[in-house]
């Protein structure tokens, strides 16, 4: 089938997305086709934006289009606790909980043998810099309840122990195998409530 230049380019362009297969990419790209050009424009300025304007907050390296987040910007937030999240929409997620006050400090994702991710390709440095600052009293690890999150946590008590900070580790209100991403507000609360030290 003769399917034009322009249009297959845009079908390639969906199906690199996640979740995506070449049939919702072609429904996708004709109705990029029937939408008003003024759209269409917001929509690739949008696209590009996002990737151009964001960058890592310098202290939590969560992502944000300042020099610092909106969290570690808030002079509200309690400085004495940081939770640890693999992945910038855990923050999203644990935010909308309301229950949590203190800061955040995000992986980029979890140590994976398999995949060769070790501790030096996560933002673990950054981490342990934040914790020179005597304000910290607490940390959370709040990375994801399957083997990589896992691992990860028992990775940073072993490191973070001999500060002399406590360590707590969420407790397992989450389904096992699970994203912290997909967790419900109230799943995520009682995971929160039910922290343990390590
Ligand atoms: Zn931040």
């Amino acid at each position: 089938m003769y399917i034009p230049d322009p249009i297959s380019k845009l079908i390639d362009g969906f199906m690199r997305l996640p979740g995506i297969g070449p049939k919702t990419a072609q429904r996708l790209s004709f109705y990029v086709l029937s939408m008003e050009e003024e759209d269409v424009m917001e929509l690739a300025k949008a696209l590009v934006r996002a990737k151009r304007d964001l960058q890592r907050c310098e202290e939590c390296s969560n992502i944000t289009d300042q020099k610092r987040c909106r969290v570690c910007g808030d002079k509200g937030r309690d400085r004495s606790v940081i939770c640890v999240v693999q992945d910038p929409r855990d923050v999203i997620a644990m935010e909308r909980t309301k229950e949590y006050h203190g800061l955040y400090h995000v992986l980029h994702g979890a140590i994976s043998p398999m995949e060769g991710i070790g501790p030096d390709e996560l933002s673990i440095p950054d981490l342990l810099k934040r914790l020179e600052d005597e304000t910290v009293q607490e940390l959370i690890l709040a990375t994801n309840p399957n083997i990589e999150g896992e691992a990860t946590a028992m990775y940073l008590q072993r490191l973070i122990k001999p500060f002399g900070i406590k360590v707590t580790r969420i407790a397992h209100g989450l389904p096992v195998g699970g994203d912290l991403e997909y967790a419900d507000e109230v799943t995520l609360t009682k995971a929160m409530e039910g922290r343990r030290e390590l």
